[in-house]
């Protein structure tokens, strides 16, 4: 076996429908793994199947609501059904509500945290019994800039991303005993469609991240792929607990 092979292995990829979560599954698809694309929009989930089944891999939908519990657990009992493991699991769902901090109704902030943060833990622990049984896993949680910085039109969402991070260091030291490496990435700014509305809503964003990102340009969901193999792939067996920036330089720049 290869150090990147993922032949054999099975991933759920968490909002894998779209933006950084497809090209991220993307990634484990091209390097063998089967993959189950779950997101709440069927539509947008058999979308991505037909795209990574056209790539030669393996892949399956289930529609999933990460804020509920009962949807998390289930979505790893039709993976384990549908492919008989679960070796790789991608909490990569999220979203953002941006305003300013006295303008938030509670319900808001609860909605970010659950989406972000709460369910990421959830279906960590869904999926904690499967990984014990398959030998070992993978977990990669996406934080973000913010979850280093702050900003004053997303607080929810910066608590959120700053507790994935911590919370990657806990069940990373939990786990390790178990063979599960749990790891985060924290994306810079990336061209999806959940950007495409920041860009729209906050005034003069597109330039200021083009001048502070030392690359020169915008993320693409593409370069999620090789991030997304090395953390599921027995290259990165004694790397744990860690928060590993994919941003283009934006986060070292002084
Ligand atoms: P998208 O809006 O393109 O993707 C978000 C995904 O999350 C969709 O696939 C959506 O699927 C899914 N999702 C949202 N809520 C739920 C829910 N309750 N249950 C199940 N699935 C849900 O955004 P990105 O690709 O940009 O974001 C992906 C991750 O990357 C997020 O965690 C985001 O915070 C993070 N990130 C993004 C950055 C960027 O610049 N784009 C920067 C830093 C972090 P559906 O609608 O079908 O439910």
């Amino acid at each position: 076996m290869t150090p990147f092979d993922l032949s054999g292995r099975v991933a759920i990829v968490t909002g894998g429908n779209g933006g950084i979560g497809l090209g991220m599954a993307r990634g484990l698809a091209s390097a063998g793994a089967a993959v189950v694309v779950a997101g709440r929009n069927a539509e947008k989930n058999a979308a991505a199947v037909t795209e990574l089944e056209a790539l030669g891999a393996s892949a399956a939908a289930v529609v999933v609501n990460v804020t509920e519990q009962a949807s998390c657990q289930a979505l790893v009992a039709a993976a384990v059904e549908r492919f008989g493991r679960l070796d790789i699991l991608i909490n990569n769902a999220g979203t953002n509500i941006r305003k300013q901090p006295a303008e938030y109704e509670l319900a808001e902030w609860r909605e970010v945290l659950e989406t972000n943060l709460t369910s990421a833990f959830v279906c960590s622990q869904a999926a904690y019994a499967e990984m014990k049984r398959a030998g070992g896993g993978k977990i990669i949680n996406i934080g973000s800039m913010m979850s280093i910085f702050g900003a004053s039109f997303a607080v929810p969402y910066a608590a959120s991303k700053g507790g994935i991070v911590q919370m990657t260091k806990g069940l990373a030291t939990a786990w390790a005993k178990d063979n599960i490496q749990v790891n985060a990435v924290l994306p810079g700014w990336i061209d999806t469609d959940l950007t495409r509305k920041a860009r729209q809503q906050v005034n003069g964003l597109h330039e200021r991240v083009l001048e502070r990102t030392p690359a020169g340009r915008w993320g693409i969901t593409d370069d999620f792929a090789g991030i997304a193999v090395f953390l599921s792939s027995p290259a990165s067996d004694f790397i744990t607990g860690t928060a590993i920036p994919v941003d283009g330089g934006y986060s070292v720049q002084g």
